[in-house]
């Protein structure tokens, strides 16, 4: 795969996959084929702002506005460690966890207590520095529990020789094959049925 700083952006329409069910593995598929060509889901500050919003990482105090395309570089600088360590990790292999710990470094946050009317109290994590790399903090540390307590004979690649999407099988007969039914599974079974036809 070519340097990721040099994929081209993804035809238009086409949005980030979160088919991954960890942020770890979505976080991998930001670089997908959607149409055959590998593409990169991330080309500036605020598609990374966007995709963390998505996720589920709450909205940003500014970082991306004011990044600079710092965001952008350290979220793709984020990504492809973490693809480094998941694919080792797969592989049965170590790892190098240097940059990874760079991103945990960030990850000091502390609890406030939220209670707004008519609701139940919860716990509000405010991480102390506002530098883009720790707005990735939170994810790097999901990245971190994955490659720990993950079990990696879940975490698989979609079988579809054409996709390069990640997931977390959760299934109850772990017998998931594809990153999503309606995308390989349907392109899987159209081949199948032209296969049958042809023989
Ligand atoms: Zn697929």
């Amino acid at each position: 795969m070519p340097a990721p700083q040099s994929l081209p952006p993804p035809p238009s329409g086409h949005q980030p996959y979160f088919v991954g069910d960890h942020p770890a593995l979505d976080l991998l598929n930001t670089v997908a084929r959607p149409e055959g060509a590998t593409v990169d889901f991330w080309q500036s500050d605020a598609d990374v702002e966007r995709w963390l919003e998505k996720a589920g990482y709450g909205a940003g105090g500014g970082e991306a506005r004011d990044a600079h395309g710092e965001l952008l570089a350290e979220a793709r600088r984020l990504r492809e460690a973490v693809r480094a360590l998941v694919e080792q990790r797969k592989a049965g292999r170590r790892g190098d966890p240097a940059v990874l710990n760079e991103f945990l470094r960030e990850a000091s946050s502390y609890a406030q207590l939220a209670w707004a009317r008519g609701e139940a109290p919860h716990l509000l994590w405010t991480y102390v520095s506002t530098a883009p790399r720790a707005r990735l903090a939170p994810l790097a540390e999901q990245a971190a529990e994955l490659l720990v307590e993950g079990d990696f004979t879940l975490v698989r690649r979609c079988e579809h020789p054409d996709c390069i999407l990640w997931f977390y099988d959760r299934t109850k007969s772990h017998k998931r094959r594809w990153c999503s039914m309606a995308v390989c599974g349907n392109r899987h079974k159209v081949a199948e049925f032209r296969r049958r036809q042809q023989a």
